[in-house]
C-alpha cells in the first residue's frame, strides 16, 4: 500500500501518519518525489483496517494497493524515475549518461593509474576493477583483494573518478564499503540473499547486475531485498544472459532497457562487455544501449589487452575507447540525452 500525502501535508502530519503505521506493525518507505510526497508501507496489512486507522488524519490524499511483487522497486512507488547521487556533482539516472570503464581485474597500481587517467580525460566519470575476482575456475587469478581495493582508492582519489567494485561476501561488505563509491553485485551472486540484505543495510549506491538466467521478476526481485533494507540506491545492469547461442559469451538482452523502465523507476545500465565477450561487438553494443535509453553503461578497457589478466578478449584499447565515446555523443543527443 502507498500512503499520497496531499501536496499541502505538513513535515508534523507526515510524522504522525508515519508513527501510526508503525505502531501498526508495519515498514514505513517514504518518498519524495518531485511533486508528491508518499509513504509505502510494506507488510501483511488488511487494506480496510489500514484505512479505518488512517481515515481520520488530515494530510492524506489517498490510498493505493500496491499490485508490483516488487513494492519498492515498482513504478507504483515511483512514477519518477530514480536519479542516485553517486557523490557530490555525480547522479545517475538524469539526462547525463554515466560512463564506467576499467579494467575488468585490477593487476597492479601503474595499470589501474594508466587506465584512469585515460578514460578521464575520453569522458568517463567511474573508475570500475575487480579486486574479488569470481571466476569460472577456482584456478584463474582471483583478484588481490584488499591491496587492489587500495589501489582503486588511491587512483581515484588523485583523478576525481567515483570508484566501482565487487563484493562477493557478505562478511566484506564493510571492508569494501571503506574503499568503493559504489558496490557491485555480479551476475553470479545476484540471489546471494544475505549478500543482497548486507549491502541494503548500507546506503551506497550498489549496480547490481543481472544474474546468468534470471527473469526480470527474479531480478526486480533481488533489487527489492536490497531497498527492502532502506537501502533505494539500487542501478541495475543488465550483463547478458545465457541462451542457446554461444557465439557471443551471452546474449545482450537491449529490450531490457524499456521493459525495466516501464516496470521499475530504477537507473538501467548496460555491460556490453561481459554481454559480447568479443572487444569488436562493444561499440555497437555500447551504441544500441544509449539508443534505447540506458542510464550508463560499464565497459572494459586495458592498457594491454593481449596481456590482461582477466577478459582481455573484450577490452578496448584506449583509442577504441575515445572514438566510441565521441560516437556515443552524437546517439546521446539524438535521443536528448548528454554525455
Ligand atoms: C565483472 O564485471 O568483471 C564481472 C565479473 O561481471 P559479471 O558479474 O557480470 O559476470
Ligand atoms: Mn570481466
Amino acid at each position: 500500500m502507498i500512503i499520497v500525502m496531499r501536496d499541502d501535508a505538513t513535515q508534523e502530519e507526515i510524522k504522525q501518519v508515519m508513527s501510526r503505521v508503525e505502531e501498526l506493525g508495519f515498514t514505513t518507505h517514504p518518498s519524495r518525489g518531485a511533486k508528491k510526497m508518499i509513504i509505502g508501507i510494506i507488510g501483511d496489512l488488511n487494506r480496510e483496517e489500514l484505512i479505518e486507522s488512517l481515515g481520520a488524519y488530515p494530510g492524506i490524499d489517498k490510498l493505493v494497493p500496491i499490485l508490483d511483487p516488487y513494492k519498492l522497486a515498482g513504478r507504483t512507488f515511483s512514477e519518477d524515475p530514480t536519479v542516485i547521487e553517486i557523490k557530490e556533482g555525480l547522479s545517475i539516472g538524469d539526462k547525463k549518461i554515466m560512463i564506467m570503464a576499467g579494467p575488468c581485474a585490477v593487476e597492479n597500481e601503474e595499470q589501474v593509474r594508466v587506465t584512469a587517467e585515460k578514460i578521464k580525460e575520453y569522458g568517463a566519470t567511474v573508475l570500475r576493477g575487480g579486486a574479488f575476482k569470481p571466476r569460472t575456475s577456482p584456478y584463474s587469478f582471483q583478484g588481490l583483494e584488499e591491496e587492489g581495493l587500495k589501489i582503486l582508492r588511491r587512483v581515484g582519489n588523485e583523478t576525481g573518478l567515483a570508484v566501482i567494485t565487487e563484493v562477493v561476501d557478505p562478511r566484506d561488505v564493510e571492508l569494501v564499503g571503506n574503499y568503493t563509491d559504489i558496490f557491485q553485485i555480479g551476475a553470479r551472486n545476484m540471489q546471494n540473499f544475505f549478500l543482497l540484505k548486507e549491502v541494503g543495510k548500507t546506503r551506497k549506491p550498489v549496480l547490481l547486475k543481472r544474474g546468468l538466467s534470471a527473469t526480470y521478476n527474479e531480478f526486480l526481485m533481488a533489487a527489492e531485498y536490497i531497498m527492502s533494507e532502506g537501502n533505494y540506491n539500487v542501478i541495475l545492469c543488465e550483463r547478458g544472459i545465457r541462451t542457446f547461442e554461444n557465439y557471443t559469451r551471452n546474449t545482450l538482452d537491449l529490450v531490457s532497457i524499456p521493459v525495466l523502465k516501464k516496470l521499475s523507476h530504477l537507473p538501467v545500465v548496460i555491460d556490453p562487455s561481459h554481454g559480447t565477450g568479443h572487444w569488436d561487438l562493444v561499440a555497437p553494443a555500447a551504441k544500441g544501449a544509449i539508443a534505447m535509453g540506458a542510464d550508463g553503461l560499464i565497459i572494459e578497457v586495458h592498457p594491454e589487452p593481449t596481456k590482461a589478466m582477466s577478459d582481455g578478449q573484450q577490452s578496448l584499447k584506449f583509442e577504441k575507447f575515445a572514438s566510441l565515446v565521441e560516437e556515443l555523443k552524437k546517439i546521446a543527443a539524438a535521443v536528448d540525452r548528454e554525455l
